[in-house]
């Protein structure tokens, strides 16, 4: 049985909280690959040493940070002479990197700087792991993580990745772990390339993909995926498990869990992912799987803050043909994705996706994107809007459901309701003012009461 366990940047900031997920890794014999993230702070760090104009006095205080961090870790290992060694490589790599950066500034260079980062955490986080009585070594993801040549968010080449795991990491797994790096991959012609901020994730889940693995174990600073956000409803809870839908439905809403993109590879091999804390591990944390035990009408309770509203009218949507095409048309040659949309006879109501939509420089509706709109029909746009969206299953389906939730929302103003596409989410837009006390309201009574 093989697990991967990924550590994210605050799991691996210092020396307790490294020994603390060693000893997680000791207590899971399956686990034989864990990848690392680069310990907390390092990554910004080195986005920090890569722009341009950064003068020789900041480049020191920044490499001094850097080093700080890994200096800091090292001085708990007892036998550190080797890994003080081969830390000393990597910092003066960066070094030199940093430098050459003045004069050559290629995105490949920038790549190979900032998987220092990983490379130094995941030295450190080997020694940690021998230093607590483990067996473990590093290996160089790159050996297996193939990617194209786009620097800074290269793309994994899935197949190639899956003969290279296999001959080269698959046949190391029998006692010993093999601790990694997430983030950092190579292309073929070996420069190195890295999968975007944040990639770590992503890399544990395409390792899993490639090795055929049972489980990811994603570990972190929260103790799993909760039912809402504790700040809003101190009731809320987090859940044992949730299929990859109902968490996919979540991250889309603004909850914080994975994001769907970044456990992609795991979804599609139905591999099944933890999410737990690895300061407080004995608290459990949330299985995502294709396949749940129970699968609840509520579940969850998301919410997104800052939504615009566009509203269109027009007397020519009546029986006619091609309006909303037309509409469309306009908003994608304009680069905005839309989220939520309603309809009625000569109305079109539609929430914009902020992260979906090109919105560089301009801000995200701009005078000529409304001028063409206002070529077609009536636009009005409406702000300081929240999307509060209900989880769960059977969403579309379950009689007396809308009554239930329309209850709890009697006092507020639902300007706009989104229910019957999907059986898992129902989502309104309410006034941002209101949304944390309408996101407090269902969680209280669709979470907390008994009846379900
Ligand atoms: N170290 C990288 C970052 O901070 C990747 C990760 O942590 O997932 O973006
Ligand atoms: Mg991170």
């Amino acid at each position: 049985m093989t697990v991967i366990a990924k550590f994210g940047g605050t799991s691996v900031a210092d020396f307790a909280a490294m020994s603390r997920c060693a000893e997680i890794v000791l207590n899971r014999p399956q686990t034989r690959v864990v990848v690392v993230s680069a310990s907390s702070g390092v990554t910004n760090l080195l986005v920090a040493l890569t722009q341009a104009n950064i003068t020789d006095a900041q480049r020191v205080a920044l490499l001094n940070d850097i080093a700080l961090i890994q200096q800091n870790i090292l001085q708990h290992i007892t036998q550190r002479e080797v890994i003080s060694q081969a830390l000393e490589v990597l910092l003066s790599r960066i070094w030199q990197l940093s430098e050459a950066l003045v004069l050559d500034r290629s995105k490949s260079l920038m790549d190979e700087l900032l998987s220092l980062g990983e490379q130094c955490s995941s030295l450190l986080f080997a020694a940690v792991l021998r230093q607590l009585g483990g067996r473990a070594e590093v290996f160089d993801i790159r050996r297996v993580m193939r990617t194209d040549s786009h620097f800074g968010r290269a793309e994994p080449l899935i197949d190639e990745i899956a003969v290279l795991a296999n001959e080269h990491l698959a046949p190391l797994l029998d006692d010993t772990v093999m601790v990694t790096q997430g983030f950092i991959g190579a292309d073929c012609h070996g420069k190195t390339t890295t999968l975007g901020r944040g990639g770590s994730d992503y890399s544990a889940a395409l390792l899993a993909e490639a090795l055929a693995a049972e489980a990811v174990e994603i570990w972190t600073d929260v103790a799993g995926i909760f039912s809402t956000d504790p700040r809003l409803a101190p009731g809320a809870k987090a859940l044992k498990e949730i299929s990859f839908n109902e968490a996919a439905e979540m991250a889309t809403f603004g909850a914080k869990v994975l994001h769907p993109a970044t456990i992609l590879p795991a979804v599609r091999r139905q591999i099944q992912v933890f999410v737990g804390s690895s300061v407080a591990p004995e608290q459990g944390g949330t299985w995502i799987r294709h396949q749940v035990t129970d699968a609840p009408v509520f579940r969850a309770v998301a919410v997104r803050k800052d939504q615009t509203l566009l509203n269109l009218h027009s007397l020519k949507m009546l029986h006619a043909q091609g309006f909303l095409a037309h509409i469309f048309a306009t908003l994608a040659k304009h680069k905005i994705s839309v989220d939520l949309i309603t309809t009625s006879e000569v109305n079109v109501a539609l929430t914009l996706d902020k992260t979906g939509s090109d919105s560089s420089g301009s801000g995200l509706i701009n005078a000529p994107l409304l001028q063409e709109l206002s070529e077609h029909c009536r636009v009005s746009v409406e702000d300081n809007l929240a999307l509060v969206a209900i989880i769960g299953n059977r969403i579309a389906t379950t009689s007396g459901l809308c009554r239930r939730v329309f209850s709890v929302l009697e006092p507020f103003n639902v300007r706009m309701i989104c229910q019957g596409a999907s059986a898992h989410n129902l989502c309104i837009l309410v006034a941002q003012a209101d949304a944390a006390a309408v996101v407090s309201a269902l969680h209280t009574d669709l979470f907390e009461s008994d009846v379900d």
